[in-house]
């Protein structure tokens, strides 16, 4: 038998194929639910003179405490919840998986929300129990109860509002699962900032939920890497004991809490965004062909009686990226297109337009 170097490499990674956004040229891009809106020059300006001032030879506080403290305080969390922050949610996901999962322990995922959790899950070796979504893409608590009492699920894992669809449970629903399971149940709010509510005040409630959250979205900072959990801080203590040391760096550190200090600055935009995505919702249902699912999100997901593919592909020919998420189970007929500025927003919508009229 041949001796690969590959062979030395755990099936369950050999097995799956690689977290990949493809990025081809285009002159819009409404695929990856980034804010369209920079930081304002004066921030970035204030965080970079921050920077100047601090050693970058030496390493910083191991245990980050500033940023923490900072978001307690501005999330209002009672006592005995901790915050611990990550190089973007993903590595808090990836840390969290771990600590959770021991090969062939399961986890409850919907079918479909971010591939993220089931990536990592498999890499674990965990055995992944898919709970379809309704007719109307809604994410069912009641069905993800039972399925995690059936299979005896250490956790249950998805976003609200939910990626790629753009529905959020309802926060008495989420409270139905902490009450009718005993899994930890980890709720990535991702987009929270762009929906009605969150469900942050059932964390000194219930000692099971997890909620993540990210700076990469209605915060504006992809491109720098800042994520969050929080948590009962016994769970927060053992996550920590994953998470690399130092893994968030200076410039992360120092940007979080500037924004922390200057969210109401930020705020027009995230309304600004929630306003375009209602015009935008309108504007799908007017085109024929096309149905918008209503979304809590920067993003909504909408079914085309053309082959997402096509629509895809003559999108991108007009210079406009958005998402193909027709692979994902049930989604089939569907794509995904971000809010941009209302620019790139009509942009996107005549472009449409023009596709279907041509269909
Ligand atoms: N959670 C969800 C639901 C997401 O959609 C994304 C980004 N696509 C992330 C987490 C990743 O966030 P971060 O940039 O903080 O790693």
């Amino acid at each position: 038998m041949a001796d690969r170097a590959t062979d030395r490499i755990r099936p369950a990674v050999r097995g799956i194929a690689a977290y990949r956004v493809a990025i081809p040229p285009h002159r819009i891009k409404l695929n990856q639910n980034e804010s369209p809106i920079e930081l304002p020059a004066a921030l970035k300006a204030e965080i970079l003179e921050r920077l100047r001032g601090i050693p970058w030879a030496r390493y910083p506080e191991q245990q980050e405490t500033a940023l923490p403290a900072a978001l307690k305080a501005s999330l209002a969390l009672p006592e005995g919840i901790d915050v611990i922050t990550g190089n973007g949610s993903n590595e808090l996901i990836q840390a969290l998986l771990t600590a959770i999962l021991e090969p062939c322990a399961s986890i409850v995922i919907p079918a479909s929300t971010f591939s993220l959790y089931r990536q990592f899950a498999a890499i674990l070796g965990a055995k992944i129990v898919a709970v379809p979504l309704e007719a109307d893409l809604a994410i069912d608590p009641d069905r993800l109860a039972a399925a995690a009492r059936d299979a005896g699920a250490q956790a249950i894992v998805f976003a609200r509002p939910n990626n790629p669809t753009g529905t959020a449970i309802p926060v008495d629903g989420v409270e139905r699962l902490l009450a009718r399971t005993s899994s930890l149940v980890i709720v990535d709010e991702a987009y929270v900032e762009f929906a009605h509510d969150s469900v942050v005040d059932l964390l000194g409630v219930h000692d099971r939920l997890i909620v993540l959250r990210t700076f990469s979205k209605a915060l504006r900072c992809a491109g720098l890497r800042i994520g969050y959990m929080a948590a009962a801080a016994e769970l927060v203590a053992e996550v920590r004991k994953v998470v690399p040391p130092f893994n968030t760096s200076i410039l992360d550190r120092e940007t979080a809490a500037a924004i922390v200090r200057n969210l109401e600055l930020l705020r027009p935009g995230i309304e600004a965004t929630i306003a375009e995505r209602e015009r935008m919702v309108g504007a799908l249902d007017g085109i024929d062909g096309v149905a918008p699912i209503p979304s809590e999100a920067n993003f909504i997901c909408f079914r085309t009686d053309v082959p997402p593919r096509v629509v895809f592909d003559r999108l991108l020919e007009r210079g406009i990226l958005v998402r193909d998420v027709s692979g994902y189970p049930l989604l089939s007929d569907f794509l995904r297109v971000s809010i941009g500025t209302p620019e790139e927003n009509g942009a996107f919508l005549a472009a449409l337009r023009e596709i279907m009229e041509d269909r």
